[in-house]
């Protein structure tokens, strides 16, 4: 499993700084501008050649909605975030609060700009490999990239790879999937096209008899449109996918689940948040996420055919991107010092070490659609509240988790894990960090309490 010094003798060392930074993701790159402005010496790692992880690299651009009566439930660098993406029109308003259906290339750029500014260092191009340990504790990790492999060592580790690659490695325990069922969430292969007239496909989906069509973004040119069709529920589209996989054009499976959105900042152009992959979808084996690129790839073919065919505006649509990373749900769940249940989420449970509110309800994907059980919703006007212990990790100092692969059950993970949440664990992981090297004790002694006041105090909606 891990390494040990002598095993690493022999390799170069990268860089050593006071917090080190796992994945440049949705949690990640706010960790890593959260850590930055501590003054510690920071440093993100990241795979690809951009941060942003599943909200970038996935094409997962709508930020889901967590608030109550249109006031968000996250508020310090999200809502920093947010506003800058709004000040440059590449990020629009929607109904009930929800503030992001953005433009993944200028959020690309903006946390780029933001984790610069703040202090941060970023190496892109470098895949995590393994994790160096001394006595218990994480004191660096082992990254391949062009140069070969070399250590990086850091006084702080935070694991914001979305599968909690650092810690597994670490040797802390996990969980993974439907327990009843070890089968994880579906996955998502999403892509774009472009040169759509968005008019016009409004105009036909309005014709069809039902408000798909949200508002127009102030400032946009871009009508802010949504719709979708899964099999049985009704949607106006239903007739025109029997039609085309009577006539070849899809398959059945094409409409277990088929969504899609329009960007601001990006007229013309649609984002589809699908197709959705079942069956071998564990997001931590390299086989099954080739697979699903494969069969994602097929399955953009057919929906780029039914949509010149049968959608008007879309006539002369091409692929204009597909994801680099597949989009993975659920994987690897850290068990930490407190697992995150489905009664606090239902039940609306605080702790006084919260450190992020949630009201997004239970959403779990299910392969079929008997077997789908909808949202879960809180009551209205109710949140809970996600305790700092959901991020620090049984058995291993120096470390904390951050993102979708915090401490919790299968069935709480399915409401936490959309974004503001995820960024909001990324900054009170950073934050704790910078806490934790101020008073000399590891993360886990942080005082959760105290936490909770310094992240209220740098505008956190807590
Ligand atoms: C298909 C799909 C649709 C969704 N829809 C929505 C939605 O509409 N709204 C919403 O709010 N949420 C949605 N979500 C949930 C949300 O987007 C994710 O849960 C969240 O973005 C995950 O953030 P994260 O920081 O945990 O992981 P990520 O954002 O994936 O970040 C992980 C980062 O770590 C990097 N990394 C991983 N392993 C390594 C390694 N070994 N070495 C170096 N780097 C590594 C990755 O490249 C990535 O940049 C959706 C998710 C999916 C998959």
């Amino acid at each position: 499993m891990a390494l040990t010094f002598t095993d690493i003798a022999a390799l170069p060392t990268l860089a050593e700084v006071d917090i080190l930074v796992v994945g440049g993701g949705t949690a990640g790159a706010v960790a890593g501008i959260a850590a930055g402005r501590t003054g510690y010496r920071t440093l993100v790692v990241e795979q690809l050649g951009y941060v942003g992880g599943t909200q970038t690299g996935a094409l997962v651009t709508p930020m889901m909605p967590n608030q109550i009566e249109g006031v968000p439930l996250n508020g310090g660098i999200d809502a920093e975030i947010n506003r800058r993406m709004n000040d440059l029109y590449e990020s629009g308003v929607w109904q009930d609060g929800n503030r992001g259906w953005f433009n993944p290339e200028s959020l690309k750029w903006v946390l780029e700009e933001m984790l610069l500014a703040s202090g941060a260092q970023l190496l892109y191009y470098s895949f995590f490999e393994d994790v160096i340990l001394a006595e218990g504790q994480v004191v660096g990790i082992v990254v391949t990239n062009k140069a070969g492999r070399s250590a990086i060592f850091a006084r702080r580790t935070i694991d914001a790879t979305g599968d909690g690659d650092v810690a597994v490695r670490a040797g802390v325990p996990f969980a993974s999937g439907d327990p009843e069922t070890g089968v994880n969430q579906p996955f998502s292969v999403r892509f774009h096209l472009g040169n759509v007239d968005l008019q016009r496909l409004a105009a036909f989906l309005r014709s069809l008899g039902r408000s798909e069509i949200l508002l127009e973004a102030e400032g946009s040119q871009v009508p802010l449109l949504h719709t979708a069709m899964v099999w049985g529920r009704g949607w106006t589209l239903e007739p025109l996918f029997q039609q085309a996989v009577a006539e070849g054009v899809l398959l059945p499976e094409d409409g277990e689940y088929f969504q899609v959105f329009t960007m601001a900042g990006r007229p013309g152009e649609l984002a589809f948040n699908c197709p959705r992959i079942s069956g071998q979808v564990d997001g931590t084996n390299p086989w099954h996420l080739t697979q699903a690129q494969i069969l994602g790839r097929r399955a953009m073919r057919r929906y780029l055919a039914f949509c010149r065919r049968y959608l008007p505006g879309c006539e002369h649509a091409y692929l204009v991107l597909s994801a680099p990373l597949v989009g993975v749900r659920e994987s690897r769940r850290m068990v930490g010092e407190y697992v995150l249940t489905e009664a606090d989420v239902l039940e609306g449970r605080k702790f006084p070490d919260g450190i992020a509110r949630n009201n997004y309800p239970i959403d779990i994907h299910r392969p079929t659609k008997d077997q789908r059980p909808g949202l879960t919703r809180l009551p209205p006007g109710e949140y809970h509240e996600i305790p700092y212990r959901c991020l620090v990790p049984l058995g291993v100092e120096q470390l904390l988790v951050a993102g979708r692969c915090l401490s919790a059950t299968f069935a709480a993970q399915g409401s936490v894990r959309v974004q503001s949440n995820c960024r909001a664990m990324g900054e009170a992981a950073a934050v704790a960090m910078g806490m934790s090297l101020d008073a000399q004790i590891p993360p886990r002694q942080v005082d959760g309490v105290q936490l909770r006041q310094k992240l209220i105090s740098q505008g956190a909606c807590l």
